[in-house]
């Protein structure tokens, strides 16, 4: 297992591997990997002969007063548990490496990017995408794996390769999560065990939503309100957004129909957790 951290010597290793005909695919994270990271790896080593991981906690997708400095670290387990699921190299740059001073250049997708997460978190899904973008460049994979635990931002992505015509296949892959249904994430750590308990409302409140939609409930109004209510009963939770929206567009509805994100993001304790479930359309794995 190689961890390389220069963009010249990621793209020597990658030049050769192609050059023997080997396939490569690339899972993007921001480290402290769980289960959820590692269905993606898995997924990856299944599909390709050849797998990168980045491991970058990349600054740009922070706000100001976001938990860039608390964002969890700790690159040697992250490194067993890649080799672990299957990965070949880790690339672990450093923040000059992939923001050398004079950079100038950023990737921005419109739209899209301004509701749900965008719009509580300005700048936050051009700091994504140009780094996605440098990352792609970089490994220049034939598929790259996200979650969608990352709703929004697996839209986001999705949107910017097709509109960019780039040439990499975005495999989107779905939410692990904990046995009591808490989304696994990076930032679970950061909870108080009071709060890691009141956070699954969250969960809870998307399942019920399920079940109303599967006993045949149509009106989003009616859904959201169930969504907000079961969240609001634990008064450790502080809503963002509750958003039900068409599952591709990420536009408003008014009736369930075809593929359905209902997304939400919440303030548990000092920790933002964001959750989603997709209804109906096609599975995607
Ligand atoms: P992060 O390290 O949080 O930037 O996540 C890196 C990748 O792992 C993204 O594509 C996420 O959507 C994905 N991911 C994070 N948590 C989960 C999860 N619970 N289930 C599936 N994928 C996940």
């Amino acid at each position: 297992m190689q961890i390389v951290s220069t963009v010249e010597a990621l793209r020597k290793i990658i030049k050769s591997k192609k050059s023997e005909g080997k396939s490569i695919g690339f899972v993007p994270t921001m480290g402290f990997l769980h289960e959820g990271h590692l269905s993606l790896i898995k997924r990856a080593k299944a599909e390709n002969d050849f797998v990168v991981v980045s491991v970058f906690v990349n600054p740009t997708q922070f706000g100001p007063n976001e938990d860039l400095s608390v964002y969890p670290r700790d690159l040697e387990r992250d490194t067993e548990l890649s080799e672990k699921s299957g990965a070949d190299l880790i690339f672990h740059p450093t923040v000059e490496v992939m923001y050398p001073e004079g950079s100038k250049t950023t990737v921005n997708v419109t739209d899209i990017t301004e509701k749900l997460c965008g719009a509580s978190r300005p700048g936050h899904f051009q700091g994504v995408t140009t780094v996605v973008t440098k990352l792609f460049n970089i490994v220049s994979p034939h598929r790259a794996y996200f979650g969608e635990k990352d709703a929004q931002q697996l839209a986001v992505i999705q949107k910017m390769v097709e509109d960019l015509n780039m040439d990499i296949e975005v495999v989107p892959c779905p939410i692990v999560r904990e046995k009591d249904g808490l989304a696994m994430s990076s930032r679970n750590v950061n909870l108080t065990e009071e709060d890691r308990k009141a956070a699954l409302v969250l969960s809870k409140s998307l399942m019920a939503a399920k079940e109303m939609i599967e006993q045949g409930e149509k009106k989003v109004d009616v859904i959201y309100e169930t969504v907000k209510s079961v969240i609001e009963s634990e008064n450790k939770v502080e809503i963002d957004y509750i958003e039900i929206v068409d599952g591709v567009t990420l536009e408003a509805i008014d009736e369930i129909e075809g593929k359905v994100l209902i997304a939400l993001a919440a303030k548990v304790g000092k920790v933002r957790l964001i959750d989603n479930i997709i209804i109906g359309g096609q599975k995607c794995c």
